[in-house]
């Protein structure tokens, strides 16, 4: 597609239009939605997307749309479009959010203003520059022998067990975020910690970097509260597992699980 042609995203309540195929859902090829979407709705800038420029339009208030479209909930579309288009649905939702959320300027009060130029919002006033905000947050695999430690909080749906994660805190270096979390979460201590992979995540603005790491010392103990239960597992014998396969998580137990079934 030629970069001078730009392509449309539409947005409302946290739902994003999407056009259902025969194989599930995708999104709509430019001009072929219903011409009110077009008119008197906010439109930000998204830049450029592998080789496309992107808009997203935020449609306000529930619209009845023809078939096939659809407004589906985020964390469906993320996984419908998935790998193609997650990023860009996950650029778009954090815009708008950021947008919503970035009114005034922090230093003066003044109403922001958005730049032409990228993800830039600056105060008329004191002209401070404001960006949207990424929050940096580890998740980290620990192996013990042929074993993972996993770990349930008590909102997670029943019987399914997850990895060690936290958000990264102010001076510290990823790798002291992933000896912190799990040690207040479990009560364990890790050697070996490698960097793994990355994703980021809309929920709301997380960059996830997630690690691997192997067991030094400790008994589990479930220090700060923030977890139900935690326990080593072998492959061939693991509890329920977070149902999303575009989680970064997920990736990273099948990494485990592959290694051992080798
Ligand atoms: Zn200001």
């Amino acid at each position: 597609m030629s970069a001078d042609i730009t392509q449309k995203l539409y947005y409302c309540s946290d739902h994003v239009l999407l056009e259902k195929t025969e194989t599930g859902y995708s999104i709509p090829p430019l001009k072929s939605v219903p011409d009110w979407l077009n008119t008197n709705q906010s439109v930000y800038p998204l830049g450029q997307y592998q080789n496309t420029a992107f808009e997203v339009i935020e449609v306000s208030g529930p619209k009845e749309l023809p078939l096939p479209y659809h407004w589906v909930a985020l964390r469906l579309a993320l996984e419908a479009v998935f790998p193609e288009g997650f990023g860009l649905l996950v650029r778009a939702h954090q815009v708008l959010h950021w947008d919503k959320n970035h009114r005034y300027c922090g230093h003066c009060g003044t109403p922001t203003q958005k730049n032409t130029t990228g993800f830039e919002k600056q105060c008329p006033s004191c002209h401070l520059l404001f960006y949207p905000r990424i929050s940096p947050s580890i998740i980290v695999l620990i192996r013990k022998d042929n074993e993972v430690l996993l770990a349930r909080k008590a909102d997670f749906l029943p019987n399914v067990y997850g990895l060690i994660a936290g958000f990264v805190e102010v001076g510290e270096s990823l790798e002291q975020t992933v000896e912190r979390e799990v040690s207040e979460e479990v009560g364990l201590e890790v050697k070996n910690i490698q960097y793994f992979d990355s994703q980021p995540w809309p929920f709301p603005d997380s960059l996830m970097i997630a690690f691997t790491a192997d067991y030094a010392s400790g008994e589990i103990n479930l220090r700060d509260g923030e977890l139900e239960s935690a326990g080593w597992y072998r492959a061939d014998n693991l509890p329920g597992l977070p149902r999303s396969s575009i989680s970064i998580s997920r990736k990273l137990i099948e990494s485990f699980i592959e290694k051992q079934t080798d």
